[in-house]
């Protein structure tokens, strides 16, 4: 079954243009950011997955809350777009803090505070390596430093085709594989509760056919990462290396 599971990334590559999910005509990354989040399980056992798969596609989701109010927006015309508020360095610093303070608050343990603030700034990183997005198109860079009219960054790794091929299905067959070693089923629902998950990330891109203005609720759907993860995890025992 894990094979099957590990395959169907692969199976679904000809989807890739689908993958990164557009807003309003700007791609993100997806896979990517779900590989990430799957992998950094082994450090903190103990925080379920669907916090840390909230966490690595928070700055996405406050893309959608922030291109529905129009405080963000993308000009599928020109290419240009302006996305301080989720996507600047600054702000994600901002939202990095916040996480790490909440976090804290509620768990009093700094390791898994800092894993799950860490995985919200990976974000960034991650968008900062493969952004601007052209895959096969010259795109300008859409990572702002800080607000508008400062400068904008990206190291361009997905301009090519191979190169967003490679890291976002790289990246979710790493994590996985990390995952299902680290978390093993103790019962059926545990092993038939993850090919659920695997499926909603198969679905996910599918909401980017939404109509008009429900395109920005895409990045909601991974809010029900959350209540999957936890489901999924009552069902699952972790390794036992790490006390957090
Ligand atoms: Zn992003």
């Amino acid at each position: 079954m894990y094979t099957i599971i590990l395959a169907t990334p692969f199976l679904f590559k000809n989807h890739l243009r689908i993958s990164l999910i557009k807003i309003k005509g700007g791609k993100i990354m997806f896979y990517g950011h779900i590989g990430v989040a799957l992998a950094a399980k082994p450090l903190v056992p103990k925080v379920s997955v669907g916090v840390m798969l909230v966490a690595a596609t928070a700055i996405d989701t406050l893309c959608g809350v922030f291109t529905a109010v129009g405080m963000e927006w993308v000009n599928t015309a020109t290419s240009e777009s302006s996305l301080p508020w989720s996507h600047g360095l600054f702000m994600s610093l901002v939202w990095t803090l916040l996480t790490l303070s909440i976090t804290w608050l509620v768990t009093k343990n700094w390791k898994k505070s800092l894993v799950i603030a860490g995985l919200v700034f990976s974000h960034w990183v991650l968008d900062f390596i493969s952004h601007p997005m052209g895959m096969g198109r010259s795109l300008p860079n859409d990572l702002p430093l800080f607000f508008d009219g400062s400068p904008k960054v990206g190291l361009g790794l997905y301009s090519t085709v191979a190169g967003a091929l490679i890291s976002e299905f790289g990246l979710l067959a790493a994590g996985i594989f990390i995952y299902l070693k680290t978390a093993r089923p103790i019962d059926h629902i545990g092993k038939w509760a993850f090919a659920v998950l695997i499926l909603m990330f198969a679905l996910f891109p599918l909401t980017m056919f939404l109509p008009g203005k429900l395109t920005y609720l895409a990045t909601f759907v991974t809010l029900l990462f959350l209540p999957v993860g936890i489901w999924m995890e009552r069902h699952r025992r972790f390794a036992e290396k790490g006390s957090a």
